[in-house]
């Protein structure tokens, strides 16, 4: 089976991955790992769970990166522990990015610093949602006692890379990126010479994410709309062609498609036509609990 589909990878001209959750959790040459915990949109995702992804650093999953809906079940099938969460960087408030947090944290709770961006119109900032979901007067005060969440703002209206961890040679940064009126922040993670860059949902439209990718080894991107999208669909989301700039840009080594709730495999194929018309590096098609290598 597994040959079967990267005959049928290859025929179309894009990495398909069928390793299983073991690779992450298995010691390998690469010190650096990134595992899909969910890599669906929105909508119904035919079984993907909602946007989130786990970095193993030395075969230990440190860092969370966006908590979709099915996360937890994702999250426990790697073998990963919350003990081990250094950071949860959120990337946007909208449920598919956020909405597992409790589930994660229940029962054992944790302790952990929790970025995310600052507040926006319909939306509060990282740390009011804190203290909505687990202040002692918060949705889930069962949890207050069991929690120690430190938020890191980032404040979307700063031009510069924000920090919101550092230790050792582990480095993780964010940035404002343009998703309609939804403040949202991009992560770059940087772990000596490896690095990924999360774009999350963004329309694109700033040439300032690019730079801040420049030269990782994955670029992941969030497909949300198709080539000909208008309206508030191309206000909130890149079309496929400017995911392919944007990753020729950054030169990225790969890039990574996630976000995915398309109605067709062929509408799959068309998206992926479109971004590889600007991108001739290597494209990969995220599936949940598949392990690339970083570096
Ligand atoms: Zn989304
Ligand atoms: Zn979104």
């Amino acid at each position: 089976m597994k040959h079967v589909a990267s005959c049928v990878a290859a025929i179309l001209g894009f990495a398909f991955f069928t390793d299983g959750w073991a690779a992450c959790l298995s010691p390998g040459a690469s010190r650096v790992k990134l595992q899909v915990l969910g890599s669906g949109g929105p909508r119904a995702s035919a079984g993907r769970a909602s946007a989130s992804y786990l970095v193993w650093i030395d075969g230990v999953g440190r860092i969370l990166i966006d908590a979709g809906g099915g996360t937890k079940t994702a999250f426990h099938q790697t073998g990963a522990t919350f003990d081990d969460i250094d950071l949860v960087a959120l990337s946007h408030l909208h449920p598919d990015h956020s909405a597992e947090l409790p589930a994660l944290l229940w029962p054992d709770g944790g302790t952990t610093l929790v970025a995310g961006p600052t507040a926006g119109e319909a939306f509060p900032s990282i740390g009011e949602w804190l203290d909505t979901l687990f202040g002692a007067d918060g949705a889930y005060p069962i949890l207050t006692p069991r929690i120690g969440l430190e938020s890191v703002t980032v404040d979307v209206a700063s031009t510069d890379p924000v920090v919101v961890y550092r230790d050792g040679d582990v480095l993780v940064r964010g940035l404002s990126v343009p998703h309609g009126d939804v403040p949202t922040i991009g992560y770059r993670v940087d772990v000596g010479d490896a690095s990924i860059a999360f774009a999350s949902d963004q329309n694109g439209s700033d040439p300032a994410f690019a730079e801040f990718a420049e030269g990782v080894d994955v670029l992941v991107v969030h497909f949300g709309g198709p080539e000909n999208s208008t309206g508030n669909i191309a206000a909130l989301h890149a079309k496929p062609s400017v995911w392919g700039q944007m990753g020729a840009t950054a030169d990225a080594s790969q890039v990574l498609v996630s976000h995915l709730n398309i109605p067709s495999y062929a509408e799959l194929e068309t998206r992926l036509g479109y971004l590889r018309e600007n991108y001739s590096g290597m494209v990969t098609v995220a599936e949940d609990l598949m392990c690339l290598d970083v570096e």
